[in-house]
């Protein structure tokens, strides 16, 4: 039997060192593949750049008390793996606060959704449901959405394409495809729930939190989770694979890497990566966002009716009432692509003043008054890259979800982008943790019987 510390480097366990499985990343796939492996009897242990957990997705506790997301919090009507989890870790989902369509407020007036400027906007959306159910000409993959959004009739209609299709997607529209468009949505089950809130992707939210979820599994893993420890290094030999960290080297077995591919460019490999896998991480990106929730005693606006817009003033932003039944109000704002990243070089203050200054002849001057406000660019967020997802560069192929994960010897792939299903989504990051940790469970018991 080998000197486990010398084979294993740091690690820490002592069960079987062949069974041991380091995965890189402790955001809901990672955390979720390891957890399974965990229950399997497997040694694993996670690896964490970042010096918290979670990732993409994080909560926090407001003034009042309450818990809000500054990163993915929607639950969609179908995605039944995170409704699951939440169940099982004793989270509380709620009814998202929503009505049946968002108000549309351009130079500060309300434009009624049947309004004449708006309808060739409603026929372009409808053309796109078609297209993610048709599929679209290779060809189109040269066509960026900003230049096909040039070809709508009418400022109005333009611009509430564009700060829909930003929201949506947080890609930079001209450096984003019309079949990478398409494509994503027919993933994502569709334009209308891509679009929709009640039924849709943005049907129900958690009390505590979609950041406690990954608290918790963080929890229940224990030492076997590691943050401050980004993964630098991946060599691969006959036997295994050497992790190399900027906290130090380990060795295993296998290796799950959960890390978006336009982030995991910074892990260098050796062997090099086949020219597939290297044009994956050289073709893509993440998207660009802003989020920021203000919170109030209580939602005073739902008094008067409600508050959800999509403002096509700049910076164009979708607003959207998140706060939980008898709870404090939450009142969320999204504003994405370039227009996420031109609010970086103001103040909080400031960033805070024109993003609610606007709502105050629709909500009245109490919108102006958050206990607390809570904002987080995630462009910025070095580990995580941005969000929502990754994004293919026009006229390449790669990048459109869902990415290949067929492992590379002891390589293995995971993260919400390669799910078959609900890609981009939290739903999509848990069946991407949950079919990898198969796929390693496996591979380890074939190894043993053989
Ligand atoms: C603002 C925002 C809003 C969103 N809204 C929703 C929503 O409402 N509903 C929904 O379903 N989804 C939403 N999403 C998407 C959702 O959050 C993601 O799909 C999901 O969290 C991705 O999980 P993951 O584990 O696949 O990836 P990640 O969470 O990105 O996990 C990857 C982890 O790897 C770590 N890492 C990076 N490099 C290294 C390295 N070299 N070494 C070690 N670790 C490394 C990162 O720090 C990160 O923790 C949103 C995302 C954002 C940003």
């Amino acid at each position: 039997m080998p000197n486990h510390e010398a084979l294993y480097g740091t690690s820490a366990y002592d069960g079987d060192p062949d069974a041991t499985v380091v995965v890189v990343g402790a955001g809901l796939s990672g955390l979720t593949a390891a957890r399974e492996l965990h229950r399997r009897g497997v040694d694993v242990l996670v690896l964490e750049a970042a010096d918290r957990v979670g990732g993409r997705a994080m909560a926090e506790t407001t003034a009042l008390g309450s818990r809000l997301d500054l990163g993915g919090q929607w639950i969609g009507h179908d995605h039944h793996r995170i409704m699951a989890l939440a169940a099982e870790l004793g989270a509380t989902r709620y009814p998202m606060h929503t009505g049946t369509a968002p108000q549309v407020i351009d130079g500060g007036r309300r434009l009624p959704l049947a309004s004449p400027s708006v309808l060739p906007a409603g026929a372009a959306l409808a053309g796109v449901g078609v297209l993610s159910l048709t599929g679209t000409p290779e060809r189109w993959n040269d066509t960026t959405v900003d230049a096909c959004l040039r070809r709508v009739p009418g400022r109005v209609s333009r611009r509430l394409l564009e700060v829909i299709a930003s929201i949506s997607w947080t890609a930079d529209l001209d450096r984003y495809s019309v079949h990478a468009m398409a494509r994503m949505v027919r993933q994502q089950g569709g334009l209308r729930t891509v679009l929709s809130t009640r039924g849709g992707a943005q049907d129900s939210l958690l009390v505590e939190g979609v950041g406690t979820l990954t608290d918790r599994l963080a929890a229940e893993l224990g030492a076997r989770v590691r943050t401050g420890h980004r993964v630098t290094r991946l060599v691969r030999d006959a036997q295994g694979i050497t992790v190399h960290t900027d906290s130090g080297t380990f060795r295993a077995a296998r290796t799950i890497v959960t890390v978006p591919p336009p982030v995991a460019a910074r892990i260098e490999h050796h062997p090099p990566l086949p020219a597939d896998r290297a044009a994956l991480e050289r073709n893509t990106y993440m998207g660009s966002v802003y989020k920021a929730i203000a919170v109030f005693e209580r939602p005073f606006w739902r008094d008067r009716g409600r508050a959800e817009f999509l403002v096509l003033d700049s910076p164009g932003r979708a607003v959207f009432d998140t706060g939980s039944p008898g709870g404090p109000g939450h009142l969320c704002t999204l504003v994405a692509g370039p227009e996420a990243r031109a609010l970086d070089d103001l103040g909080a203050e400031e960033r805070r003043q024109i993003l609610l200054a606007p709502l105050v002849p629709h909500l009245g001057t109490g919108v102006l008054k958050p206990v607390s406000w809570h904002e987080k660019a995630w462009h910025l967020d070095e580990h995580a890259g941005g969000g929502y997802v990754v994004l293919p560069e026009p006229g390449t192929s790669e990048g459109i979800s869902p990415l290949p994960h067929a492992p590379l010897g002891p390589v293995h792939w995971a993260g919400t982008e390669t799910a078959d299903e609900h890609a981009g989504y939290l739903e999509g990051a848990i069946a991407s943790g949950v079919r990898a940790a198969r796929e390693v469970a496996e591979t380890l018991n074939a190894g043993r019987t053989r």
